[in-house]
């Protein structure tokens, strides 16, 4: 359960370090109302709150008395979303007196209009209502699917009354409460469901293409661009406490657009911590005590919580940069467990990805190959050729020439710019 508060200019200038100290961790900011009012303190708060570590979601308050009015306030606020990131839903405030007589079905079509239009831009909705618009006003029933923040102001506010949905995220227990940093008194709530862990921006793009498996099985292709270039190995001599390896898009598309990671396996997410060095992480429990870990993903982006069934190539988050990190990539490590939680003992990635993906190897090895190539050797891959065992291909691997940069029989790592791309057959290399 997660102490936050709700806000707008009402509550001045806030001294968000004493508000933090104070034990307030999330913030639901208000950006405006109607279709065209700005909050004057929406920026501010916004980031003041990010600046002290507290998460935030935001609300927008309602006059829509139609269907039309409540898209165009959805798109108003959207606009005033852009370029921010939210640990919290943005909720729709809906509680004027100027609506209350439009009866129980046009104030429920209000909220679908403005809760799908946030939903298909991108973030998670939630509706804000009291008691009495619960009970009274709102076709509950149509709802089912939409997280649930309720006002309801009981005289003990440590105790949830049965007026309160069982089934809302949010209870807000008063609206007079005191806290450091926040000269007037200030609306309260109780997180349930600890809504941060909950990914709250779905993630439109890229769609995450079908996994690339190897011959065991294992997703071959953690990223959903399946196109996975090594960045740093398993315990190189340079970075002997490597436990992992690094991964980023060979063609940088994570500069771009946002790049899925996926789960190596099916299994059990037994972790979602965030750390100072590892950054937003995810780490799952798959078959015969194998944990994979990935570090560093995208603020917010993680879309799994503790206790969630994973598939084989699931989408968890998104490629990032958090934690102790230096640019965008996706460090992944293996471990084998033996005593619970996330210990256990690191192994090699590469014995579990196996060889289908380009894994940096030691200068090239100078025993001639048995076969019609040698190292240095300038080839092309044969159009629609896979990697060595089965995987994708990026396409602008077929109209490059590349170098051959390791030969293992007929394993062929080939390289581009001095830099790793692949490993393929040598029937699908033609010497040019
Ligand atoms: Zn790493």
């Amino acid at each position: 359960m997660k102490k936050g508060i709700d806000i707008s200019k009402h509550q001045g200038v806030i001294d968000w370090k004493k508000v933090k100290t104070d034990g307030v961790e999330f913030a639901m900011i208000r950006t405006g109302y109607w279709t065209n009012y700005v909050d004057e303190m929406w920026e501010k708060n916004y980031s003041g709150a990010k600046s002290v570590g507290i998460k935030v979601g935001a609300y927008h308050y309602s006059y829509s008395l139609s269907t039309a009015d409540a898209v165009k306030e959805a798109q108003f606020m959207i606009s005033l979303l852009k370029g921010k990131s939210f640990d919290y839903p943005i909720a729709f405030d809906i509680e004027d007196t100027k609506q209350t007589g439009l009866g129980k079905k046009v104030i429920t079509d209000i909220i679908v209009a403005f809760t799908d239009t946030i939903k298909s831009a991108g973030y998670r909705p939630m509706i804000y209502i009291n008691t009495n618009w619960r009970n009274n006003l709102v076709d509950m029933t149509r709802l089912n699917e939409l997280p649930l923040w309720q006002a309801h102001y009981p005289p003990d506010p440590n105790l949830r009354p049965a007026a309160v949905d069982s089934r809302a995220s949010m209870w807000q227990y008063t609206e007079k409460g005191k806290v450091n940093g926040i000269t007037t008194t200030v609306d309260m709530n109780w997180d349930y469901d600890d809504l941060s862990k909950v990914n709250p921006v779905l993630v439109p793009s890229p769609v995450p293409s079908p996994a690339a498996v190897n011959a065991l099985g294992y997703v071959t292709s953690l990223i959903s661009t399946n196109n996975m270039r090594v960045t740093s190995g398993y315990r190189t001599s340079a970075r002997p406490n490597h436990n992992g390896i690094d991964f980023t898009d060979a063609q940088r598309l994570e500069l771009k657009q946002d790049v899925g990671i996926l789960a190596f396996d099916d299994g059990t997410v037994t972790d979602t911590t965030v750390g100072s060095l590892i950054g937003y992480s995810v780490s799952i429990l798959h078959a015969n005590n194998l944990l994979t870990r990935y570090f560093h993903m995208k603020a917010g982006s993680v879309r799994v919580k503790v206790g969630d069934k994973v598939k084989k190539g699931q989408q968890i988050g998104i490629m990032g940069t958090t934690g102790d990190s230096t640019g965008i990539h996706l460090h992944f490590e293996t471990k084998e467990r033996s005593t619970g939680g996330i210990s256990g003992t690191w192994v090699n990635p590469e014995s579990y990805l196996l060889k289908a993906i380009a894994i940096p190897v030691a200068p090239p090895q100078t025993a001639a190959p048995s076969g019609t190539l040698k190292p240095k050797d300038k080839v092309k891959v044969v159009q629609g050729a896979k990697t060595y065992t089965g995987g994708n291909l990026a396409s602008f691997v077929y109209t490059r020439v590349h170098e051959v940069y390791q030969i293992n029989g007929d394993r062929v790592v080939i390289a581009f710019n001095g830099e790793v791309t692949a490993a393929v057959n040598m029937r699908d290399l033609v010497k040019v």
